[in-house]
């Protein structure tokens, strides 16, 4: 057999590895070239790398795995060009069992009884190689890894792990046949979001797999063909019947409308121009911005956004101000009855109601929403927004979390400033003890 010893292996360890991996290819099992570690630097170079020594070389195997070989030409070709490289052995037509521990070795061995093979000794366990395919799985039993099928593969023997240790090949036997025995270790499907596995996507799960994705690349700032690559390299890398690029495109396409990551940049003040803050009512309301009017239930909050109404659409001066011209407001009111409370009470103000707008059902203010609502500021031009009571509109928000209000006004905020309108927050508080002291903290 054209196995090297393990002496050979710790002496001339670019030669031995050569020779591995023409043996693993001249028995029909395909490898391809990974990064190795020196000084306890992954050769991707990446510092931070979370998979040191152990993913593919990309401008040799773009497409991992899938790009394992058993032609020995582009095997040399390979090695010459990045000789200190490691290499992973494509689990095509194998299954390898990775225990990572003595016990799961001991498990392994009392439960399977593995019959002897061609096994590997790692730094923390050993791989055991057997012929035939199973369902991949990692964790199938504990620290008990099973690698199989064309999307997986193992770090090969010759190759160094990051600790310095080798994979030397351990038990020098062919490769035998996979029992029965071991794939029962897999058989039983494992309730588990495909997602967590390694395993290929299941066929019926490609779409929602592949979509969920796309939101997640979406909500990261990714643009339509950012996407659609990346979507190509998953659809090709994770499933073993990829789906037709076609749909793949309509994922992209359909991700690609829903709003994406605007990332802030920086501006030198240089460029901020000048700008005067226009009070609608010195010093309660400024347009251009978002305010809240805070206060206890049956204080008089709605019988003051009634009265602001009323004067802003007859262009009445307010106190401390001058006349202007007669503006738009949009009243959200999700409380009081509009024909029997609401209507009653602007007239009673003496507002043009031909300039007071309301809302014909309720709704959230979702992110959806706020492009709804950002449509009928451009199209209204109120002088005011209203909303009451804010706490309606925020549903799913946890009022409690700055981090969470404040990630729910700032699109309003920048509604406020690309209108020039003035945003009212309505906020009552409730009887609570937790609202109580939420409003002595503010
Ligand atoms: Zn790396």
């Amino acid at each position: 057999m054209a196995l090297s010893n393990r002496i050979r292996l710790t002496i001339d360890r670019p030669a031995s590895m050569l020779s591995m991996m023409k043996w693993f290819a001249k028995q029909g099992v395909p490898v391809f070239p990974i990064h190795s570690v020196a000084d306890g630097i992954c050769s991707c170079g990446d510092r931070d790398c979370d998979d040191q020594g152990k993913h593919p070389i990309g401008q040799l195997a773009p497409k991992g795995c899938h790009s394992a070989t058993t032609d020995l030409k582009v095997i040399r070709k390979w090695h010459r060009a990045f000789p200190d490289m490691n290499y992973g052995v494509a689990t095509k037509g194998l299954a390898v069992i990775d225990c990572d521990s003595r016990e799961a070795l001991d498990d392994f061995r009392r439960t399977y009884k593995p019959a002897p093979t061609f096994t590997v000794k790692t730094a923390r366990g050993f791989h055991f190689y057997f012929l035939g395919e199973m369902p991949a799985r990692n964790g199938a039993r504990p620290n008990l890894d099973v690698k199989s099928g064309p999307g997986c593969y193992v770090v090969g023997p010759g190759s160094i792990h990051l600790s310095g240790a080798v994979y030397s090949p351990w038990e020098d036997e062919p490769i035998a046949q996979l029992s029965e025995a071991i794939r029962e270790i897999t058989a039983q499907p494992k309730d588990e979001a495909p997602l967590a596995s390694n395993g290929p996507i299941p066929v019926g799960m490609r779409n929602t797999t592949l979509t969920k994705f796309a939101g997640y690349l979406r909500a990261a700032g990714a643009n339509q063909r950012a996407m659609l690559e990346t979507l190509k390299a998953l659809n090709r890398s994770m499933t073993d019947d990829p789906l037709p690029d076609r749909e793949v495109r309509q994922i992209a396409r359909s991700i690609s409308k829903k709003p994406g990551k605007v990332w802030p940049t920086l501006v030198p003040f240089s460029e901020i121009p000048d700008e005067n803050l226009e009070w609608l009512w010195y010093p309660y309301v400024c347009r251009g911005t978002l305010g809240l009017l805070d206060g206890d239930p049956g204080d008089g909050k709605s019988q003051l956004c009634a009265w602001l109404c009323a004067r802003i659409t007859r262009g009445d001066a307010l106190p401390g101000g001058d006349r202007s011209k007669p503006a738009n407001v949009i009243l959200f009111n999700f409380e009081d009855l509009k024909g029997a409370v609401i209507k009653p009470r602007l007239i009673a103000n003496g507002a043009d109601l031909d300039r007071v707008f309301i809302q014909s059902r309720q709704f959230q203010l979702t992110e959806e929403m706020v492009a709804w609502l950002d449509g009928e500021i451009a199209d209204k031009r109120p002088a005011v927004v209203i909303l009451d009571p804010i706490q309606a509109f925020m549903s799913g928000v946890d009022g409690n979390s700055n981090i969470d209000v404040r990630e729910f006004m700032s699109p309003l905020a920048e509604i406020a400033a690309k209108y020039l309108c003035a945003i009212i927050c309505v906020r009552h508080f409730g009887k609570s003890e937790q609202d109580k002291a939420c409003q002595e903290k503010s």
